[in-house]
């Protein structure tokens, strides 16, 4: 599972990770954010309404959600299940409530932290997206400094000043656990 805060580049490391371990996917999770240009319903999210995301939440179908900036994000059951159970290594990418909640709830996942060089890198990628309001920007940073305090929380924390770079410490992490396992099943 990775984690760390908004703007930190998770997405393009994982993206990067993906490219590298054909059997690694990442779960879709649920929001009630807009979509931004180019995302997709089904793919990068399942944007769905306030209402049905509550429902959701009453029928238990996330393993964890939060409410994020005033936006609610979920991670899907049955998306993580079936994907488990078709052999893949499924990759959460979530911030850090609900990073706590699956440390709790799944104790045999990994848990990496992604940081960005520093603050002020941080708030130069966040402005440089210019698809969130000031505001939300602003809320994010504040976010941000609030999820870097808790890094220590984390099996690994890799810092992304270098998205190719970074890829290649993910990969090696899921390597070194992949043979712990293996070495397990063995015992
Ligand atoms: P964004 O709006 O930039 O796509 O996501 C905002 C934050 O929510 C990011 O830190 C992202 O990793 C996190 N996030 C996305 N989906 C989920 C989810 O299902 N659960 C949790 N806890 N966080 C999520």
């Amino acid at each position: 599972m990775v984690s760390g805060p908004s703007g930190a580049g998770k997405g393009t490391v994982i993206g990067l990770v993906r490219k590298a371990l054909p059997n690694v996917v990442t779960s879709v999770s649920a929001t009630t954010r807009a979509p931004r240009p180019g995302e997709l319903d089904g793919l990068h999210y399942r944007f769905l309404s306030t209402a049905d995301f509550r429902r959701a939440v009453a029928e238990g179908n996330f393993l964890e959600w939060v409410d994020y900036g005033g936006n609610l994000y979920g991670t899907l059951r049955a998306d993580v299940e079936d994907k488990l159970a078709q052999g893949y290594d499924v990759v959460l990418e979530i911030e850090l409530q609900g990073a706590r909640v699956i440390r709790q709830t799944m104790p045999a996942a990994t848990l990496i932290f992604v940081a960005p060089p520093s603050v002020d890198e941080l708030a130069r990628r966040l402005h440089g997206r210019a698809t969130d309001t000031p505001k939300a920007i602003a809320r994010r940073l504040e976010i941000a400094k609030a999820e870097l305090a808790a890094e220590h929380e984390f099996d690994e924390v890799i810092v992304n000043d270098e998205p190719e770079r970074a890829a290649a410490e993910v990969v090696a992490i899921m390597a070194r656990r992949r043979t712990r396992e293996t070495r397990h099943k063995g015992d």
